[in-house]
């Protein structure tokens, strides 16, 4: 017998959720001897996405701090819908978020035989049989929420006619949907899950472990509750859907022969406003080409998320942040994207870039001269160091950094102004040139201030401007990508009548940018580095770069303007 972990003395219990003070009292009175093993399940019938990372972080969670052990057990019980690439993306993405299953790893296809050996259990006791009701009359003898259902007439079947036709249908002998095996409860129950529930059903599918071996499969409710039970699971962590389950997962264990007792307990799924986390959903959208496939930055699948640039400690955070509880909410995006910028702040390299390039001439500065300026890395981590840019006689600068005509209160570049150009000089605008026949502002005629060497000037002068530039020389030319939401609306599942939820998609949620212009240091990178573009926000390097032209994706901005923005239209 394992001793009880001694958690309690440690976590004072008025500071852990829910579910967690229920651990620490089993682990108290020595239930399941002391042990905890919780289990991930996902049904591998596409990618995972931030809410399921919810559900791995609490599941993984909580066996990393009970000393316990987490499964990862696929739930690969509807062949149709499952493929090996969902396997292989969900078994990376868990490891991605910083957990490791390390031999447990599962399939609720390993127990299939276990199962048909359960069911016959259950119609030899008499609980459960073979009913040949189309689905229409099943749904017209299961009643409603105020009125009992009707007993099936194929209900007090012998079990020994419920052994031939459940094996006449495990034997490919009966059509798909001619019949199911049903559990025998009570079809007056108020709940209405316990009213004759399907236990498995007939398909003639092709499995992708398990072959052509069976053609009936088990369903949801039954496979959970004994794989949990198979694998000694102590705390079967769900979500609250699964609430008016649970009566159902107590009845399967309890009549059958099997030792383990999980306990279900439900917490509320996670919802984000701007995004839809319905695998439908998202399938739909990846199916259509209305987002370039699972991983696009807009989704918020983990796949996507890790392209767009999040980090697995970003998410974690969150996590940890919103807790579990027992009441369905929205969680703002806004509280997602702030743990991603409080993560970036502290790991990311702060580097100039400028996305919309306007040609600055400093006209007294030397024509051949190049100047190396030391800039730091990361003003929030001294030990990233510093790196060396490259200054001359002509740059970019970025052109909403020029107004020719500025308003009250704007402190960049305008004509007869002074700036300063970030780690260099002070630069003064003297000249503005436009093209003849649009009047377009070309370029820019500056003049600097030797005086002014690496940010100041002996006479203490000051300018308010401090703009980001690039060497053209020296430039790096690069797409960068700027993703927004994806859909225009905080409920994109509310839809108005007869229109689908696509209707809510953010026609802007990705904007092009192809001649935006880089420091030299942003060269041969790795696909995945993270940067902060100053002024601009947060960018990583997307798999798409080549060496030659560099492919960024905009993380996030660098404060929530998405909800100045929103407090501007209200
Ligand atoms: P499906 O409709 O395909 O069953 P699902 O979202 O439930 O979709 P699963 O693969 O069954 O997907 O989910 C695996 C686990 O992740 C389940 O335990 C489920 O409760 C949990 N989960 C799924 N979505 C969320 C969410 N939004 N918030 C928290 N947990 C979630
Ligand atoms: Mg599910």
């Amino acid at each position: 017998m394992t001793e009880p972990t001694q958690v309690t003395s440690e976590t004072p219990s008025q500071s852990l959720d829910f579910i967690r003070k229920i651990i620490t009292q089993d682990i108290a009175s020595n239930k399941h001897a002391g042990r905890v093993e919780t289990r991930f399940p996902p049904e591998p019938n596409g990618y995972l996405h931030i809410g399921h990372a919810k559900s791995i972080n609490l599941n993984f969670g909580v066996a990393q701090e009970y000393q316990g052990v987490c499964h990862l057990r696929f739930d690969d019980t509807n062949p149709e819908k499952e493929e090996q690439e969902y396997i292989d993306a969900i078994e990376k993405d868990v490891r991605w978020l910083g957990f490791d299953w390390g031999q447990h790893l599962y399939h609720a296809s390993d127990y299939y035989d276990q199962f048909h050996q359960y069911a016959i259990e259950l119609i030899n006791k008499g609980l459960a049989y073979v009913c040949h009701l189309s689905p229409e009359d099943t749904r017209g003898y299961r009643g409603t929420l105020t009125k009992p259902g009707q007993n099936s007439p194929y209900r007090d079947r012998s079990p020994e006619e419920n052994l031939a036709w459940f094996e006449k249908m495990r034997c490919g002998e009966v059509k798909e949907g001619e019949c199911v095996l049903r559990a025998k409860i009570d079809m007056s129950h108020p709940n209405i899950n316990m009213r004759d529930p399907a236990l498995y059903r007939i398909k003639h599918a092709v499995h992708p472990r398990t072959g052509d071996k069976w053609c009936i499969y088990p369903l949801y409710d039954f496979a959970h509750c004994i794989s949990d039970a198979i694998e000694n699971i102590t705390h079967s962590l769900c979500t609250l859907e699964f609430e008016d389950h649970r009566p159902l997962y107590v009845w399967v264990l309890d009549n059958i022969t099997i030792a383990c007792r999980p306990r279900q307990i439900e917490f509320a799924r996670l919802e984000l406003s701007y995004t839809v986390l319905s695998k439908r959903k998202l399938l739909q959208l990846v199916n259509e080409n209305i987002i370039n496939g699972w991983d696009d930055p807009r989704m918020p699948t983990i796949s996507g998320l890790r392209r767009r640039g999040y980090t697995p400690e970003a998410i974690r955070n969150f996590c940890n942040h919103i807790g579990v509880n027992k009441t369905n909410s929205v969680i703002e995006i806004g509280t997602l994207e702030f743990y991603l910028r409080e993560d970036l702040n502290l790991r990311a390299q702060r580097v100039m870039a400028v996305l919309h390039p306007l040609k600055v001439v400093i006209e007294n500065y030397p024509e051949e001269q190049v100047e190396e300026f030391d800039a730091e890395n990361n003003p929030e981590d001294t030990s990233a160091g510093t790196r060396k840019i490259p200054f001359t006689r002509t740059v970019y600068i970025e052109q909403t950094d020029f107004q020719e005509d500025p308003p009250t209160g704007y402190f960049r570049l305008a004509p007869g102004r002074e700036v300063r150009l970030k780690h260099a000089y002070y630069i003064t605008c003297r000249q503005v040139i436009k093209d003849k026949t649009t009047g377009e502002v070309i370029e820019l005629h500056c003049s600097y201030d030797p005086e002014s060497r690496g940010g100041g000037t002996p006479d203490k002068r000051r300018v308010k401007g401090t703009l980001q530039w690039v060497s053209i020389a020296h430039a790096v030319t690069a797409e960068v990508r700027l993703y927004d939401h994806l859909f225009a609306t905080a409920d994109p599942n509310a839809v108005p009548e007869g229109k689908d939820f696509k209707t809510n998609l953010n026609p802007d949620s990705l904007v092009t940018l192809t001649n935006c212009k880089l420091e030299p240091s942003l060269k041969n990178l790795e696909s995945g580095a993270r940067f902060q573009f100053m002024r601009h926000g947060y960018f990583c390097v997307d798999p798409d770069s080549t060496p030659d032209y560099p492919v960024f994706n905009r993380t996030t901005t660098l404060r929530d303007t998405w909800a100045k923005i929103q407090k501007k239209q209200k």
